[in-house]
């Protein structure tokens, strides 16, 4: 703690949020602490008025009584940030969720509310980031740096696709925050096992404030991941940070701001919850060469009801990211998983940050898929499709059971690049559709034996197109290999 500002005392509690008086020095966003009977508790201004200061408790509020002495540590709220938080899961003060105690007693104080960078401190989003799923990858690429929506109904696969982003970052040198936001304690255990299991805590970090935690830890917890984030960007590395779910943060924020007694707006959300979230997502940045180069992705997450994306907060979120990643319910149920709707999905940025290998082989994808989804609606009715339709529908069910991907089971981008390369030129017209996913999964192990090499991971990753040598050993192996 810095010096003391001021003292103040708590005039009035009301489920999690301290009025107090005497904090006449404190800003938005200060950090207080309060001299409880049962010790102390961290605390943060988020109303400021001319004689009072509301106050969310960060911990156990109902140890807060009227009276207790209040102190304004005179700094805004941060959290202590160093490698040591790696493969740890902490709730939004950083103490371990396991052990009970602080991750990081000295390390380097980030800020929770932070000014995002400027124009002249970043770079333009250049370098993928591979989700390492097919749909997405391929047609809706996904730049270092991007903000990319992940939006859908519930247990349409969203966590399922930003855990899978995780899983995929193995070996590539990306810090990954997964930030649950008011979720069952059940389901952070599931997913902390999943990564451990995976290898993947190994680079991983998870914030997590659970359904039962108090609002105020629902409501901070993005900014403690975000200030996490920027711990690392700002020494030049790679993080990739999810938030699961802003749509429970919006929540929080809103029984917050109700408490406070702000005026509730549209759905009874206060008007500023749009300027809080795009000041949230600003965060996500490239940073410029002079400041080290390093990025943070940010994957925020967003639940629908009923697929209504034009709802208050999806549509604030939509206009405030670089895309979204649509998962659909009706596809979901008809087993296309991943529920990636391609015709809904954009990404506004990415590619101009997808490899050219990638880029070779998706376009023809995405064209299929789409005339695939215009042709579709013919053929409900049932009327006689000529040769080429009927082809052309052929071509699109196999796309479609192509981007079709088992949970945890990320694909190597060459891995990608190879099996998109026998689609759309014409390997896959003989694979029974009922026979693809068998087919995929021999034909790459299959590629890996014949290439040992490595020449056509290497030209992939390169980032130059398939061609010349690499493509004639492609076509060979393609050329080579029956399902049998
Ligand atoms: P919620 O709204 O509850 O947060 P969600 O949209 O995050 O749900 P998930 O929890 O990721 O959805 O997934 C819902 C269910 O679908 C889970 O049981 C998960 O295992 C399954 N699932 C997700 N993706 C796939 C997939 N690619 N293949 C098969 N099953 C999947
Ligand atoms: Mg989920």
């Amino acid at each position: 703690m810095n010096e003391i500002k001021n003292i103040g005392q708590v005039i009035e509690i009301r489920d999690g949020i301290a009025i107090c008086n005497g904090l006449s020095e404190i800003g938005y966003g200060g950090e207080v602490v309060i001299q409880t009977s049962n010790g102390d508790v961290k605390g943060q201004a988020l109303n400021l008025e001319e004689d009072r200061v509301g106050v969310i408790v960060l911990g156990n509020y109902l140890s807060v009584k009227a009276g207790d002495k209040v102190i304004n540590s005179g700094e805004i709220l941060s959290i202590n940030a160093s490698d040591l938080l790696i493969g740890k899961t902490i709730n939004a003060l950083g103490i371990n969720l396991e052990t009970g105690e602080e991750v990081v007693k000295k390390g380097i104080r980030m800020p929770l509310e932070a000014k995002a960078p400027g124009i002249i401190e970043r770079k333009p989003v250049t370098r993928p980031l591979q989700t390492g799923i097919i749909s997405i990858d391929a047609t809706i690429p996904v730049g270092k740096g991007q903000r990319e929506l992940v939006i859908g109904d519930r247990q349409t696969g969203k966590t399922a696709v930003c855990i899978d982003t995780i899983l995929n970052q193995k070996g590539k040198d990306t810090i990954c925050i997964y930030v649950a936001i008011g979720q069952k304690a059940a389901k952070i255990s599931q997913i902390k096992a999943q990564l451990d299991k995976e290898g993947a805590m190994d680079y991983t970090i998870i914030v997590a404030a659970n359904a039962s935690d108090p609002t105020a830890m629902q409501y901070i917890s993005p900014y403690s991941g975000v200030a996490i984030a920027e711990y690392f960007a700002n020494n030049g590395q790679d993080v990739l940070i999810i938030y699961d779910d802003l749509t429970k943060h919006a929540f929080a924020y809103r029984a917050i701001s109700l408490l406070l007694e702000r005026p509730p707006g549209r759905e009874a959300y206060p008007g500023d919850i749009f300027y809080l979230h795009s000041r949230l997502l600003e965060r996500a940045v490239q940073l410029s060469d002079e400041k080290g180069g390093g990025s943070i992705t940010a994957l925020p997450v967003v639940e629908t009801q009923a697929g209504d994306v034009a709802a208050y907060i999806p549509t604030n979120i939509i206009s405030i990211t670089d895309g979204q990643i649509f998962l659909d319910t009706e596809l979901f149920n008809s087993g296309q998983r991943p529920a990636v709707n391609i015709g809904t999905s954009v990404s506004r940025v990415g590619s101009s940050a997808q490899l050219k290998a990638t880029k070779q082989v998706a376009s023809k994808l995405k064209l299929e898929l789409a005339q695939f989804r215009e042709l579709q609606a013919f053929a409900q009715f049932g009327s006689e499709l000529d040769e080429v339709t009927q082809k052309k529908i052929n071509t699109g069910k196999m796309m479609m059971e192509l981007v079709k991907q088992a949970q945890a089971a990320p694909y190597q981008t060459y891995h990608m690049v190879s099996i998109l390369y026998a689609a759309v030129n014409g390997y896959l017209d003989e694979v029974n559709l009922d026979e693809l996913a068998r087919w995929k999964e021999e034909f790459i192990s299959y590629l890996d034996n014949k290439d040992s090499d490595g020449v056509i991971s290497q030209a992939v990753e390169s980032g130059k197109k398939i061609q010349d040598k690499p493509e004639e050993i492609l076509k060979s192996i393609l050329e080579g290999f029956t399902l049998v």
